[in-house]
């Protein structure tokens, strides 16, 4: 079923074959048949030792290697894995889990020099374990957290657009704001980027929460959140792109992906109801955590709101050091266009991908605080 208007023909991405691989004796199952998923390819090497081809789903394309599968043992038992990837280095420590809930990290993992074969041993149960690059989030994930956060008082979930797939891009707003002014988060433009993902459901938790801050920013501002940018990449296992072969954080300009697109039209008729975005965040993830802010924002609609909120961040925690990278606002990335076209206030915040899952959710928060205690001031 699709309500998509886009053009399915500008598609570029090759999709992996979904298919079970078995071990000779069929004790062990391996699968990619589920949304998240990424195994292009696999080769059985005895019973208990599997390697596992990642490719990218088109190139050129960002170092980020995705992988996901679902072991399925009759036993339990000690498996062998090796991800093999294609003149790319592996990134990701794996991560396994029986009920996609709890997630733990493989203790060891082992990389030939040019670090484009990973290997890793883990002890599976009997019944199906799931192996991931990060915490598997997939579009279903992110629409039952956005009804969730969707029950909270005056706060109501809507459909902004469609990806090129016809998947509904869900987004969250309170709508009890007195004013006109408006805070817009977006995440997960890249597929992989769960831990900008998690700092974002956190800090959107804060703000549309119950604090008495909270609720006094609802009544003052809107909080408009599109959690999940590219669901036809996360969902299809993407180290990067959309199913339109491009990165969206590079159509800031262009706009040929109904993606950005929806974003763009949202943003010009609010714009045109006598609306402004004054703050705008989009989270992603990176090697470690870093603020990349405009170097320059003139007319900015709150001049020096990023700079005050960093420092507040600091304040707000003992010990606690934002590492912040400038640059200009002419570029082709969201924070440029908002920035740019829109005077807002903007920042891509990106988070670790180590970073301890406990100190993502506090930082988010401390975020949210500081942002929310800044824009009451004015
Ligand atoms: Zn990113």
């Amino acid at each position: 079923m699709s309500t998509n208007t886009g053009d399915l023909s500008s598609v570029k991405v090759s999709f992996q074959q979904k298919k079970d691989y078995f071990n000779s004796d069929q004790s062990v199952k391996i699968s990619n048949r589920f949304d998240g998923a990424r195994v292009d390819d696999l080769k059985v090497i005895n019973d208990s030792t599997f390697a596992i081809v990642v490719k990218a789903e088109n190139t050129p394309v960002n170092p980020s290697p995705w992988y996901a599968f679902q072991i399925t043992s009759k036993k339990e038992r000690n498996l062998y894995f090796q991800l093999e990837y294609e003149n790319v280095k592996h990134r990701y420590l794996p991560k396994y889990s029986r009920d996609l809930k709890t997630w733990l990290s493989v203790d060891t993992v082992y990389t030939n020099e040019q670090k484009s074969v990973a290997s890793f041993s883990m002890k599976v149960d009997k019944g199906t374990t799931t192996v991931s690059a990060q915490e598997l989030m997939t579009s279903k994930d992110n629409q039952k957290w956005v009804k969730d956060i969707a029950r909270l008082p005056n706060v109501e979930q809507f459909v902004i657009g469609h990806s090129l797939m016809g998947k509904p891009l869900y987004a969250l707003r309170n709508t009890n704001a007195t004013s006109k002014k408006i805070v817009f988060v977006i995440s997960r433009q890249h597929p992989p980027e769960v831990t900008g993902y998690l700092a974002m459901q956190a800090f959107v938790e804060r703000v549309l929460g119950s604090s008495a801050a909270a609720k006094n920013f609802q009544q003052n501002f809107e909080l408009v959140v599109v959690p999940m940018m590219n669901p036809d990449g996360v969902d299809n296992g993407h180290w990067r792109h959309s199913v339109g072969g491009v990165d969206l954080n590079r159509d800031w300009k262009g706009f040929v992906q109904p993606e950005t697109k929806a974003i763009r039209d949202y943003v010009a008729t609010r714009t045109e109801q006598g609306n402004k975005v004054l703050f705008f965040l989009d989270f992603h993830s990176t090697w470690y955590d870093v603020f990349y802010v405009n170097k320059e924002n003139p007319g900015s609609l709150i001049p020096g709101f990023v700079t005050k909120w960093l420092q507040g961040m600091e304040e707000g925690r003992d010990g606690y050091k934002a590492r912040i990278e400038p640059s200009g606002n002419e570029g082709v990335v969201s924070k440029a266009w908002f920035s740019r076209e829109h005077q807002a206030e903007a920042v891509t915040y990106e988070v670790g991908d180590l970073t301890p899952r406990n100190y993502i959710s506090t930082i988010g928060i401390l975020a949210a605080d500081q942002m929310i205690k800044l824009l009451l001031e004015k």
